[in-house]
């Protein structure tokens, strides 16, 4: 079983810690839509052998579509793949979009699951992340689609930000609470190069995020997760029993995908490819039918390197079995590592698997690098 991802790259306004591809011109979204489909005719032909059975639409904004666009694509998707009920069928949506008349429509084609980029309850938050909406329109986003029958919900929310205060993340988290949504995705901001926030930052006009302020509001989104029967089955993702994220965890599992769009990424098990990221560049491919993709098959370290970064950060952890198979002696060229990070708690006292305890979660990268072969 294998999934889709359709990229969808615009979006209403830049975000200033955003590293994505998009564009906030929002004049080519038919012909988008048109050369996202040539895409998929093309590309089907390699994948034909793979029954897709979750379709991700991610972004950029996928919300923007106009109600017509996103049904044309979705059908004819659909139409493609075979039509059939989908056991997840995932829209990133974002509150300043959730009109009764779009969710309408993504109701009507199946989309059974809905992740809300809300990021914040704080308005000063939204603002000087530059995000097009308010606290008021995150909150009536949430309220409008759970009364139109969506009850597969995820929010995204971002902690550490140097404008939230622990009292004020406490809110944001009892809030989501009251609500029973399922499923949350909760990431700390980071500055990334080339963005925005890090030029603001380098000029004196913001203030950097601290490390302990994030740590701390990690510690309380574990601790809340924990008393509210949440499972922290990934680091930055958190579900009620039953609702983990079917096509996310299958990148985590290293499970193959078809990625379709400017910037989407697809890996067939041993490949991974990519589009350009640039939509006059893309749309120009569509339009020659002539489309340069890069791909770069991983080496064997690569692979290894891959499942360990992504099993570390499951719930379940990694097996040493795993690796040692693709990679004899990495067990025993790692077992002081492991045995002193154990010792000193930050990782779970296990005798097959290697698992983050809940004080580890937050070195994860230091773990990680740690482990690493090649
Ligand atoms: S809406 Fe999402 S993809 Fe678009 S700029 Fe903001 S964070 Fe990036």
């Amino acid at each position: 079983m294998s999934g889709l991802y359709v990229h969808i790259p615009f979006c209403r306004k830049a975000c200033t810690y955003c590293n994505f591809h998009f564009s906030t011109s929002l004049q080519n979204t038919e012909a988008m839509v048109n050369a996202l489909l040539k895409e998929l005719d093309l590309r089907l032909d390699d994948w034909h052998e793979l029954a897709f059975e979750t379709l991700y639409w991610g972004g950029g904004t996928p919300s923007v579509l106009s109600p017509e666009a996103f049904y044309r694509l979705s059908e004819g998707i659909k139409s493609r793949l075979g039509s059939r009920s989908w056991p997840e069928y995932t829209l990133e949506a974002n509150p300043e979009d959730m009109d009764s008349e779009r969710l309408s429509a993504w109701k009507e084609s199946g989309v059974n699951r809905l992740s809300i980029g809300i990021q914040s309850l704080n308005d000063r938050d939204l603002h000087t992340m530059n995000r097009a909406h308010n606290s008021e329109q995150a909150r009536l986003s949430i309220e409008t689609a759970l009364q139109m029958g969506f009850q597969n919900i995820s929010v995204d929310l971002i902690y550490g930000t140097p404008w939230k205060s622990h009292e004020e993340w406490a809110e944001e988290l009892n809030w989501v609470q009251g609500k029973q949504l399922p499923h949350l995705s909760c990431y700390a901001l980071t500055v990334e190069e080339k963005t925005a926030l890090a030029h603001s930052i380098r000029s004196g006009q913001a203030q950097a995020p601290n490390d302990q302020h994030a740590h701390e509001q990690f510690d309380m989104l574990q601790a809340w997760a924990e008393s509210q029967g949440y499972e922290h089955y990934e680091i930055s993702n958190l579900a009620l029993p039953g609702h983990r994220a079917i096509h996310n965890s299958r990148y985590w599992n290293r499970v193959p995908y078809l990625g379709i769009g400017p910037s989407a990424h697809s890996f067939d098990g041993k490949r991974r490819s990519w589009n350009i990221a640039n939509n006059a560049a893309y749309l120009k491919q569509a339009d020659l039918n002539q489309w340069n993709m890069e791909s770069e098959e991983l080496s064997l370290a690569n692979r290894v390197n891959e499942t360990i970064m992504t099993k570390l950060r499951l719930m379940e952890g990694l097996a040493a079995v795993e690796i040692e198979t693709l990679w004899p002696g990495w067990t025993a060229s790692n077992q002081k590592f492991i045995q002193n990070q154990t010792r000193q708690g930050y990782l779970v006292d296990h005798p097959n698997q290697i698992i983050l305890s809940a004080k580890g979660r937050f070195f994860a990268d230091f773990i990680t690098s740690e482990l690493l072969v090649g």
